[in-house]
């Protein structure tokens, strides 16, 4: 039914003639994308996690606090990852992302010198404006840490996750200027209450189902040690059976990084199929940019009608197990 309403909602907006060819917003024309995030850096992650996700073949997403990464050598706590670690993970394909330089929360921040009385009355504009002073606050946080991330791993930063994942709306213009992903749509939030069948529910009731890219948040993995993060999943058993699960559900989900996620969303989002005026059932996938997103051109997934063929650039194109085929925004789409 969701999907009936969808392609008639596409055909309404568009309005173009009946066709069911339409911009999937999800990679490969699946049902939903899913990406796990490792919040804080925490030491289990390189140690227990990482092989864990090589082992099943799925790639994830590290948020590093990087004041908090620790220098090599005697003495080290080893209660979170040093930059070599950092470095080796994102080497071995993993994201590695910021997750502020101090882990200042903007909660805090956003109430920081101004009180309940100050902000009466006042419009949006007023009380951003309000708010400028902790701008350089806010900016430091995030390229401060990108900078720290960049230059010891040589990969570029596309994901951002606020401290205590408190992002106010004052700081989206903020983050807009920063051109980067911010982490959210979290639908499972690991910890020490959690078991494998807490995990299978919020995976088939959630996930799969939502037709759209969510998240699950990670803090300690279950090792048991100091090394493990906050609220931690309380075993390896029940660790292991999440990345199981998502292995096995792998023909419905997207699993791939949330910057890779974020990223094509945003482009699936910005995307139009816009007809070309003297060739009827000729479409071109148009790219623009709403002012919020951060958007990249690249590769496009078009959801196919039953017994629908489309040609890209003039060369049939053949489709996947979905029935969806891959075209790049610019292209020339014929539907047939
Ligand atoms: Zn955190």
């Amino acid at each position: 039914m969701k999907r009936i309403l969808q392609i008639t909602l596409f055909a309404f907006i568009l309005a173009t003639p009946a066709f069911g060819v339409e911009i999937s917003p999800i990679l490969e024309g699946k049902m939903a994308a899913f990406s796990f995030t490792y919040d804080d850096g925490a030491y289990s992650h390189y140690t227990t996690a990482l092989p864990m996700h090589l082992k099943y073949g799925l790639p994830a997403t590290f948020l590093i606090i990087t004041d908090r990464v620790e220098l090599e050598g005697e003495g080290r706590a080893k209660k979170y990852c040093s930059w070599s670690e950092v470095c080796e993970m994102a080497a071995k394909g993993m994201e590695m992302a910021s997750h502020t330089k101090t882990h200042r929360n903007m909660r805090d921040l956003e109430s920081a010198g101004l009180t309940k009385e100050m902000m009466k009355g006042k419009t949006r504009a007023e009380l951003f404006a309000m708010r400028e002073p902790n701008w350089p606050t806010v900016w430091s946080e995030i390229e401060l840490s990108r900078e720290a991330l960049e230059s010891h791993t040589g990969q570029k930063v596309r994901t951002y996750a606020f401290a205590g994942n408190a992002f106010p709306d004052w700081t989206g213009r903020i983050i807009s200027e920063a051109r980067i992903y911010t982490r959210g749509n979290i639908r499972i939030a690991t910890g020490r209450g959690d078991s494998a069948e807490s995990y299978r529910k919020q995976l088939d009731e959630k996930v799969v189902v939502s037709n759209c890219v969510s998240c699950a948040m990670i803090h300690g993995v279950g090792t048991g040690d100091a090394g493990d993060g906050w609220n931690p999943i309380p075993s390896l058993d029940v660790y292991e059976s999440l990345l199981k699960m998502v292995a096995e559900r792998r023909d419905t989900l997207h699993v791939d990084t949330f910057g890779n996620n974020a990223a094509y969303a945003a482009r699936a989002r910005n995307t139009k199929l816009v007809p070309e005026n003297d060739r009827p059932g000729v479409y071109k996938l148009v790219l623009s940019e709403k002012p919020k997103d951060i958007c990249e051109p690249g590769e496009i997934w078009l959801r196919l009608a039953p017994g629908e063929k489309v040609e890209v650039n003039g060369k049939p194109a053949v489709p996947n197990a979905q029935n969806a085929v891959l075209a790049h925004t610019g292209d020339t789409i014929a539907v047939r």
